[in-house]
């Protein structure tokens, strides 16, 4: 699904229909050409795709042309120990994969400037979203209500049940029906943006649930290690 963030920018994300774009979880068996396929829509050469080894860190990692193709044909390529990229290169294919966690696009129109964030609840937690706007502004001087930000499909508010223990890492974002708890990932997020400086009109959300439509996506929550990964792409033409 291609995401409308400016025509200086190709954005998007994957969806089950597209095939596990995983190269170490779920079955991986046509992650290459399946990846070669979707990028390839797009305008974009797979073999430079740049990649993480994500850990639910809240470490950006500022990408450029000696990145190009990490993590493209093989995990053990990717950048490590990594939840969010950015660059202010042309030409550079920035990914996340994720099954139920949340995925930030980032775009800087004033100095042309992007991002894409792994927000699952950890990371959350760390404030990676937080840590790649302050990446953008240290590295190119980004005005945080100059950014453009968009969120992928996650599990959320409807499907994402916790622990009691989870009020205390998200006081107001865990909501209480029939007993029961759920955390609006999304909306912690959102906050954390706004909190520094982007607009609250400049975020969009695509708002679908890795749960509920299962059929378009993959969940960790609903598959367990069957699970596949969906791709979010960026890169600034
Ligand atoms: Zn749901």
């Amino acid at each position: 699904m291609k995401v409308k963030i400016s025509a200086k920018v190709i954005a998007a994300y994957s969806t089950r229909q597209d095939g596990n774009m995983s190269l170490c979880y779920g079955d991986t068996s046509k992650a290459r050409p399946d990846r070669k396929k979707f990028l390839g829509d797009l305008g974009i050469d797979h073999s430079k795709l740049v990649g993480a080894q994500q850990t639910h860190s809240k470490n950006v990692a500022y990408i450029t042309e000696a990145d190009l193709g990490k993590g493209a044909l093989t995990y053990d390529s990717a950048i490590p120990d990594t939840d969010a990229f950015i660059t202010d290169k042309p030409g550079i294919p920035l990914a996340v994969l994720t099954a139920d966690c949340l995925s930030v696009f980032l775009y800087d129109p004033v100095k042309n400037a992007i991002a894409v964030v792994h927000a699952g609840w950890r990371g959350t937690q760390k404030g990676i979203a937080v840590a790649a706007v302050e990446g953008m502004r240290n590295k190119f001087n980004s005005e945080p209500s100059d950014l453009i930000a968009y969120f992928g499909p996650c599990i959320r508010s409807c499907c994402f049940e916790v622990e009691a223990d989870f009020k205390k890492y998200f006081p107001d974002k865990v909501i209480e029906r029939n007993k029961r708890l759920f955390l609006d990932i999304p909306a912690v997020n959102n906050e954390q943006l706004t909190q520094s400086g982007v607009k609250q009109g400049n975020i969009s959300d695509c708002g679908f649930c890795t749960v509920c439509q299962n059929d378009r996506f993959f969940s960790f929550r609903k598959e367990q290690d069957k699970a596949g990964r969906l791709i979010s792409v960026i890169m600034l033409l």
